[in-house]
């Protein structure tokens, strides 16, 4: 049957829900049982499931790709043994000993891999991009195993599907983008036959291949992405994303306390919002959902009878600012060319941020310069150097972009001359109204990015209940409208 037939069988009536659940949803075997319960909550819905690594897994695994690099072994062993050995108590606290046996395997042949890897990075003394996706992508794979084995265990009818056998993407390596026409066709074909024998397939997110089969990720927190575009695949009535918090938040309450949640809000702010570095969701997960019209929901693993945060076309938070959030390690790059800026000059430096895979946030043009954004500093001295005889190539690191979103914020004037009051005391950098109304957003010390967001949210959001505050802004925006 051709996967335009399937589609067709296969519409959005017959529900499919696609369930991702992130690192400290499945950090241990107590977050791993509070995921039977809500997975057991959503059987009627057919649930797919995407999961990521454990917790922390792959932050370790890049610390033992570089270690071996750099030609400490033993320590890389020894990072990947302890990954090894937590993931083998996990499975011995969540299977029977058959179940384990086979697991056990699976994981050992996996470790084995990964150990001759490292042996091969001493040897070659250097991290390829190619090697660090490698390493990074055993997470995944791990976890995804693990889950199926314990979900069976626990009398949920799971089937492991492979990940890299349906997401197709370009070769970039650290943040690819998926082909869509062959992974659609992948994942109807993988995926629809499970669901119609009553199985929940379990996919491991982040992990994809190019078409010549070589290993890609779709970017540090991806598996969000992942499970947006096994959603789309399967025109899935809704895409849940389990996390540590109750939804989308007003700030990150890691830097806010008295972050509130927000219960609706559009695709535009959510996209804007993960755009410029709430990690809650992977910039790219909206688009997918947004093409579909899938409602998404951000949902708290920990307290999973929260309402969430839902995502939709047109929801409207009600507020004049929506939220507060904060992208570091920005750099700020100065380009200077004695030529002057022209379509052709701009030409010749795109292609060298691209030939090194540097994606470039915001843009500003002068006689003779461009000043851009760059979201890491790593690859610059490899483009100066590209650049050398065309342009003078300066940069300046550890800054943050500040930015504030909401629906329609930059047509009112005094959002701006709030902020800037706000933080007239800091040093200051640019001002970006964004292309599109939503944001403002500002350039600080990476230093004062947390003082920063809290003085913000104090002044939008006085209380822990905006609703409530007849005096504020947001609550003028809401009379007004
Ligand atoms: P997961 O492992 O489930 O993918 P992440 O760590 O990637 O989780 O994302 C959840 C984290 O996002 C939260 O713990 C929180 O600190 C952070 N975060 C940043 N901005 C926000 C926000 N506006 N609302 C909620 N969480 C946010
Ligand atoms: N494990 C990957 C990361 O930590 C992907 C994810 O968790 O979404 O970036
Ligand atoms: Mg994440």
């Amino acid at each position: 049957m051709s996967a335009v037939q399937r589609q067709s069988r296969f519409e959005r009536s017959d529900d499919v829900v696609v369930m991702k659940f992130g690192g400290t949803s499945v950090e241990d075997a107590a977050a791993i049982r509070r995921l039977f319960g809500i997975v057991r909550s959503r059987l009627g819905s057919r649930p797919v499931l995407v999961v990521s690594a454990l917790a922390r897994v792959t932050d370790q695994l890049l610390e033992a790709g570089n270690a071996a690099a750099a030609g400490h072994l033993g320590s890389a062993l020894a990072i990947v043994r302890n990954i090894y050995v937590r993931h083998e108590q996990l499975a011995d606290s969540l299977v029977d000993e058959s179940a384990y046996s086979v697991l056990d395997g699976e994981l050992r042949g996996e470790f084995r891999e990964l150990e001759s890897l490292l042996h091969g990075l001493e040897a070659s003394c250097e991290l390829t991009l190619k090697s660090r996706t490698l390493c990074w992508a055993s997470g995944e794979r791990f976890s995804s195993r693990l889950l199926k084995e314990a979900l069976c265990q626990a009398g949920i009818k799971a089937a492991h599907v492979d990940a890299q056998a349906c997401i197709v993407t370009d070769a970039r390596h650290a943040g690819a983008g998926p082909v869509w026409d062959v992974t659609e066709q992948r994942l109807q074909e993988n995926v629809i036959p499970l669901l119609e024998s009553g199985h929940v397939p379990v996919l491991g997110g982040f992990i994809a291949l190019t078409s010549d089969g070589v290993p890609t990720t779709l970017g540090r927190g991806g598996s969000d992405f992942s499970a947006a575009i096994v959603a789309a695949a399967l025109c899935a009535s809704r895409l849940e994303i389990w996390t540590d918090v109750d939804g989308i938040m007003t700030a990150d309450p890691k830097i806010c306390a008295d972050a509130h949640l927000i219960r609706k809000m559009s695709f535009d702010e959510a996209e804007e919002l993960a755009h410029f570095g709430a990690k809650v969701l992977h910039p790219a997960t909206l688009a997918p959902a947004m093409r579909e019209n899938i409602p998404v929901h951000v949902l708290n693993s920990r307290r999973p009878e929260g309402e969430g945060t839902e995502i939709l076309a047109r929801a409207k938070t009600g507020n004049l600012v929506s939220a507060i959030t904060a992208k570091r390690k920005v750099a700020v790059v100065e380009i200077e060319s004695a030529g002057g800026v022209d379509s052709e000059f701009l030409r010749a430096v795109s292609a060298v941020f691209d030939r090194h895979s540097c994606a470039v946030d915001l843009m500003a043009l002068s006689l003779g310069r461009m000043s851009l954004l760059v979201g890491s500093a790593a690859s610059l001295p490899a483009i100066a150097g590209d650049l050398r005889g065309v342009a003078e190539v300066r940069w300046e690191n550890h800054k943050a972009l500040v930015c504030l979103v909401g629906e329609s914020i930059r047509r009112h004037p005094d959002v701006a001359s709030r902020v800037f009051a706000a933080v007239s005391d800091m040093d200051v950098r640019v001002i970006c109204q964004g292309a599109s109304d939503r944001t403002i957003s500002f350039l600080v010390e990476e230093s004062n990015v947390e003082e920063s967001v809290q003085r913000l949210h104090g002044v939008f959001f006085p209380q822990p209940e905006p609703a409530r505050d007849w005096g504020g802004i947001n609550s003028a925006f809401c009379q007004a409208g």
